[in-house]
């Protein structure tokens, strides 16, 4: 399978390379050539690990069979709670993907336990000498995620850098209690946008690459525009699909929606690639909390980020340039991909077609869950299902009622859960009772009393867990620190 950038044809590489190099060198995102056909009779019957292995085969044909199976059982065998990865949970009137119930308790576990381990494969197949340097910067999740998926993986060493304050207790303690030799974890005196400005300054700046190559490093990076994130994501789509079937709720052949809370677009567009490969998904409800970019985006084919930013209860969709939507647009607008993002980039601003926005509209719903509408849908959802979701997957609830009122759809949903509520105990707590206490682990305690549901030990044992990380830097030291770090034969 031949692979190219969003802006340019010619820029190619295969799977591997892609997920190697993470971003093109124009600046745009690997898309491959063609959807590979993958029809839902081909992988009912399978289980969740058999699921994952054909959708990997059909995107990364250059491993063969045994090398996939190897990538899929290190990154998934007894990493989370159940072999059934992601279990599908019947609700009263829709069902729950629960995409949480991996080592970190976000759905990018799901990705972030595979593409270390593609990498690890690809630097084998291409013969690379040099360790892979992985560099993230995280609002939250994607931190301890990346942090617990390459832990000790051979080859790789990676460095976290989170805004200092500026996560929950929770996420703050997953990560500086991180066990493993190859990982670093560090404070930045900033916010999530610094960290991350941070973080591209130190992949643009040439002596620094320069250096960390004489070191044996080539810096990458784990964030969602990789395609070796996005690929294992179609795989849970599949999963569900194939567990309604299995249990009768639909023959095959029939559709199903998905509402999927939505900040960088990876999920959502997972959905959208199980779709051009042959599963038949209805309508994609992308969910936005109140930084409804996308929102406005699908309902006047206008993409503005020149607007106000707010810092919500659901912190991982705090976004205002969804990258991988560029994946989207370059599949309904071919060429001018590379013309609206030169837009953005330079205005703020771009305007799709009519025609362009009519193919859009076609497969996606929008809508919108602001502040005040989270906390009465986590109630409605636990009242109404004694189902306990979180902020994030709230967002997605109220999408779809929304959905459901506006469009006779007839076909069963899917709600994409992708945190575990204790993972926010505090304003999930709050949601339900009006109140919760400063300190998290009460809130867990208190939430855990309120709702009969058991918290993961993984979050309640970080209270005793010794603290590994303590650095902090200010803006200007990151790439200084990355340079030192690099210098150390073991972290
Ligand atoms: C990252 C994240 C999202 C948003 O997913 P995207 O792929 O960025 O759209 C939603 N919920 C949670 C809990 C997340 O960590």
């Amino acid at each position: 399978m031949i692979y190219h950038s969003t802006r340019s044809k010619a820029l190619t590489a295969t799977g591997l390379e892609a997920v190697l190099k993470g971003i093109a060198p124009d600046g745009g995102l690997y898309m491959p050539e063609r959807f590979p056909l993958l029809p839902p009779e081909a992988i009912c019957g399978l289980d969740a690990l058999g699921i994952a292995k054909k959708v990997l085969a059909a995107y990364f044909d250059e491993l063969d069979a045994r090398e996939i199976s190897a990538v899929a059982d290190t990154a998934y065998i007894g990493r989370f709670e159940t072999g059934d990865l992601t279990p599908l949970v019947r609700l009263n009137d829709s069902y729950a993907l629960e995409l949480f119930r991996g080592p970190t308790q976000a759905f990018k576990d799901v990705a972030l336990s595979v593409l270390p381990h593609l990498m690890a494969a690809a630097r084998k197949k291409l013969n690379m000498e040099k360790e892979m340097l992985i560099l993230a910067a995280t609002s939250g999740d994607t931190g301890k995620a990346a942090l617990s998926g390459f832990c000790d993986v051979p080859g790789t060493r990676v460095a976290v850098f989170y805004p200092y304050g500026g996560v929950s207790a929770i996420q703050r303690l997953q990560m500086t209690t991180q066990e493993g030799r190859n990982v670093a974890v560090c404070a930045v005196r900033g916010n999530f946008d610094d960290a991350q400005t941070g973080v591209k300054a130190i992949f643009a700046s040439e002596a620094a690459q320069k250096r960390l190559n004489s070191l044996g490093f080539t810096a990458s990076s784990a964030n969602s525009i990789n395609i070796g994130r996005l690929v294992p994501q179609i795989a849970y789509y599949y999963k569900a699909y194939s567990d309604l079937v299995k249990s009768g709720a639909i023959p095959i052949g029939a559709q199903v929606d998905f509402a999927v809370p939505t900040g960088n677009f990876g999920d959502i567009l997972a959905g959208y690639f199980a779709k051009r490969m042959g599963l038949p998904v209805g309508k994609l409800i992308c969910a936005s909390n109140s930084n409804d970019v996308l929102t406005e985006f699908f309902r006047t084919g206008r993409y503005d980020r020149r607007r106000a930013f707010f810092k919500t209860a659901s912190p991982s969709m705090d976004i205002l340039i969804s990258s991988n939507l560029e994946r989207l647009l370059y599949l309904v607008c071919g060429e001018n991909t590379a013309r609206y993002m030169e837009r953005l980039k330079n205005e703020g601003f771009y305007d799709v077609s009519a025609d362009e926005l009519a193919a859009l509209k076609s497969e996606f719903f929008p809508a919108r869950c602001g502040e005040e509408e989270y906390a009465s849908a986590i109630r409605r959802v636990f009242v109404e299902n004694g189902y306990l979701c979180d902020t994030h997957t709230a967002v997605a609830f109220h999408a779809l009622w929304q959905y459901h009122a506006a469009v006779k759809s007839g076909a069963p949903a899917v709600v994409l859960c992708t945190a575990s509520p204790f993972k926010f105990p505090a304003a999930v707590l709050r949601a339900l009772e009006g109140d919760a206490p400063e300190d998290e682990f009460e809130a867990i305690a208190r939430l855990e009393r309120a709702t009969g549901v058991t918290a993961p030990r993984a979050l309640t044992s970080l209270k005793e867990a010794p603290q590994r990380h303590k650095d902090v830097v200010n803006l200007e030291e990151m790439e200084s620190y990355i340079l030192r770090k690099a210098e150390q034969t073991a972290w």
